[in-house]
């Protein structure tokens, strides 16, 4: 495409590192999303909303590291907090006050949360988390209920149609990719259900017996599934079957944890799991990840008690993560900024989807943009995105060439954006500057569907 070969003449540097890294990764690559074709871009250097490539072009980053990167990069507040952390020393290999203070501030956030325990990343929460409801319901061998289309982490994927490929009960149907993903996945006993569907997950209990479920586990909205929303409808139901199968409830608000006032989707719905995972932009852009909830539960690993669960790893309490992450719930991400944010993503998502001419050929596929807040899916379906409950209800339907096209539009162009279009919004946007930059690319996107 015309779009490919403009890419490809403005970014040779980007593709000679791609060249050498690729004889010591395979593909050139440490992280799989990260890569797209022909060749991805070399990043040296971000600062505020801005990233810079190794051919010197500067792009405005709406990826936002997956919604790592919510502070945007650089803040002041933060690295002050950094250079404060590394003059006092980086690894103590000891309990320090920074540990309890960030336990206390998302306490806060968090009602449901009444005691912590922190990770290295998000997957690792969710695996701790699965662990604790097994050894808490005494249900070791224990089946787990997750969705169709979620995702909890690398070792944690259940995308779209493996309900249909792995069977609801997890039975081999057919071998195909998804036969290799199952095989990479933690090796739990899982129940594949239909997101926001309240039946599939009553037929799923009623096929097996009650005290064999040791968790439900969900995203209260599918992330990397395309920006679905739970209804409080749905949630409402889970929470009510878990507490009568006597099953756990853990919400995974890695990804929404930032939603409404920064207390997550639970806060706002007011629906109280026993357990939560968190991730992503509280250890101020570090390493980080967290599972907390009921005091009962998470006394399982209090090291005082006779027979507590182990909780291990070296960098659990990682300093600079504490301190930097205890600044940025303190200091820069309050309650008014998260709401500020939540509603600029609002603004962005509602104009784009009021485009009149969001028609485009082939196909007469039309742009959606789901997702919540400052969490933003776009998708070009000819199936109308109005009342969508589950990906299931258009995906088959998505060209995602018009994706990748529209990606490598965007770059062109000067945006940074995930390749399947996800985007998360900064702080460093809400900014005069920076909401000038996102006008400019409410426009790019409206030029790009006009020129179809
Ligand atoms: N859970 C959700 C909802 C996520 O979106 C992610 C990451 O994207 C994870 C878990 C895994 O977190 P991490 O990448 O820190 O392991």
């Amino acid at each position: 495409s015309k779009a490919e070969a403009r890419y490809v003449a403005t970014n040779a540097a980007s593709r000679a590192a791609h060249e050498t890294a690729t004889a010591s990764l395979p593909g050139g690559n440490t992280r799989s999303v990260l890569h797209w074709e022909p060749y991805p871009l070399c990043i040296s250097s971000a600062k505020g909303y801005t990233l810079r490539d190794a051919d010197g072009h500067t792009y405005v980053d709406l990826l936002g590291e997956y919604s790592a990167g919510l502070y945007g990069h650089s803040h002041p507040v933060l690295l002050a907090a950094i250079a404060e952390t590394a003059r006092r020393g980086l690894s103590y290999g000891g309990p320090h006050v920074a540990e309890a203070r960030l336990a206390i501030l998302i306490k806060e956030r968090f009602r449901s949360i009444e005691r912590i325990r922190f990770t290295n990343s998000g997957t690792e929460a969710n695996l701790m988390a699965l662990a604790a409801a097994k050894a808490f319901t005494g249900r070791h061998r224990g089946k787990i209920i997750v969705f169709n289309g979620s995702y909890h982490g690398g070792v944690l994927t259940f995308p779209f149609g493996c309900q249909d490929v792995w069977g609801v009960k997890g039975e081999v149907k057919m071998e195909s990719k998804y036969e290799v993903l199952r095989a990479l996945n933690a090796p739990h006993d899982f129940l594949i259900a239909t997101y926001n569907d309240t039946a599939s997950v009553d037929a799923l209990i009623a096929s097996v017996s009650g005290d064999d479920i040791a968790a439900i586990l969900l995203e209260p909205m599918l992330g990397s599934g395309g920006g679905v929303c739970a209804t409080l409808e749905f949630l409402s139901h889970l929470r009510r079957r878990a507490d009568e199968l006597g099953a756990l409830l853990i919400l995974d608000e890695v990804m929404t944890s930032r939603m409404y006032t920064g207390g997550g989707i639970q806060s706002e719905l007011n629906i109280r799991p026993d357990l939560t995972t968190l991730g992503k932009y509280i250890g101020g852009g570090m390493s980080f990840g967290a599972f907390g909830g009921r005091h009962d539960v998470m006394a399982l690993f209090d090291p005082r008690a006779s027979g507590s669960l182990p909780h291990a790893g070296t960098f659990n309490n990682n300093v600079l993560t504490m301190n930097v992450g205890v600044a940025g719930l303190e200091r820069v991400f309050t309650p008014e900024k998260a709401r500020e944010l939540h509603d600029l993503g609002d603004e962005i998502r509602g104009r784009i989807n009021s485009f009149k001419d969001g028609v485009l050929r082939p196909g007469e596929r039309r742009l959606r943009v789901l997702g919540c807040g400052s969490i933003l899916v776009f998708h070009f379906t000819r199936t109308s995105l109005e009342n969508i409950a589950s990906p299931a209800d258009w995906k088959g339907d998505e060209d995602p060439r018009l994706l990748d096209l529209l990606h490598l539009e965007m770059l062109n162009d000067g945006f940074y954006l995930a390749r399947r279009g996800y985007l998360a919004l900064s702080l460093a946007l809400l900014s005069q500057d920076g909401r000038k930059e996102l006008d400019r690319f409410v426009d790019a996107v409206q030029r790009f569907i006009v020129k179809f």
